[in-house]
């Protein structure tokens, strides 16, 4: 495996291997990596030659009052981790480098972008979309994996791809979760023993709405509000949102969509915010 930080050398590397004829694929992380990253390395391999990683933290996604600083990263631990994990190129570039002084370019998607945590988060998917069309930019891989945990960003970039005309396919994997239905994140980390205990609470609120409906409930309250009692089961969260929205548009819903509707939450322990969805 190479580790690169210059944007230039990877565009080279990148460029020698589409010339040998392979097809690259491609996973974007803020590092800090575990098992959900890892799943999303393994399915870009079934689809490239070479397979391409990238870990940046990047501070356009995150607003004045989040955790850029405190957002976790062990380098080293990553590397071992991706070298293991058959990745050929590691792309760390630094923030001075994608974005030096004069840079001024944002990357806006519309409807799709606001909302859930776009609303929560102002700017944020800004930040995203603008980072990963430069990340595009410089790999140019065939196909590019993002995981379903971060829904409304997957979402997102695929709109962004077609809009956008980037020649790159934009595949999703599943969440992986902890054996106790925590979906793994970087930002578990900052969990305190008490609250991690009771971070179970966000995905027995998608299953006990899960349950709900495939019992025949239609009643798009009422499945709110069973997912809503689970969340308030743990003492120490705090919800910030609990919304369903049509899993194709992210539009609000006023009745249960058949096979397509997204159940989306955030919950606080105390500073930390952790996301989970699911389609029922
Ligand atoms: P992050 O490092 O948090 O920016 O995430 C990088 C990529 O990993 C994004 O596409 C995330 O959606 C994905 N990801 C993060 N956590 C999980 C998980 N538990 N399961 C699947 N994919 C994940």
């Amino acid at each position: 495996m190479i580790q690169l930080v210059d944007s230039g050398a990877v565009r080279q590397w990148c460029e020698a291997r589409r010339a040998e004829g392979q097809r690259i694929g491609f996973v974007p992380t803020m590092g800090a990596l575990h098992a959900g990253h890892l799943s999303l390395m393994r399915i870009a391999a079934q689809h490239a030659d070479a397979l391409v990683v990238s870990i940046f933290v990047n501070p356009l996604q995150f607003g004045p009052s989040e955790d850029l600083a405190r957002y976790p990263r062990d380098l080293p631990g990553d590397g071992a981790k991706c070298a293991e994990a058959g990745v050929a190129l590691l792309y760390c570039p630094t923030a001075e480098q994608l974005y030096p002084p004069g840079f001024q370019t944002r990357v806006e998607v519309a409807s799709l972008a606001r909302g859930l945590c776009g609303e929560r988060r102002p700017g944020h998917f800004s930040g995203v979309c603008t980072v990963v069309a430069k990340l595009l930019n410089v790999v140019g891989p065939c196909v590019a994996v993002f995981g379903a945990k971060d829904y409304q960003q997957l979402q997102v970039i695929r709109r962004m791809v077609v809009d956008l005309d980037q020649p790159v396919q934009i595949v999703s994997g599943p969440i992986v979760r902890e054996a106790d239905g925590v979906a793994m994140s970087s930002r578990n980390a900052h969990l305190t023993a008490a609250e991690r205990q009771q971070a179970p609470c966000l995905h027995a609120a998608l299953q006990q709405a899960r349950a709900l409906v495939a019992a025949g409930e239609r009643d798009p309250e009422r499945v709110l509000a069973s997912a809503r009692a689970a969340i308030e089961r743990a003492p120490l969260a705090r919800l910030d949102y609990l919304e369903l929205r049509d899993a194709q548009t992210l539009a609000p819903l006023t009745e249960l969509l058949p096979g397509g509707t997204l159940l989306a939450l955030a919950v606080y322990f105390g500073a930390t915010r952790l996301i989970d969805n699911a389609v029922l």
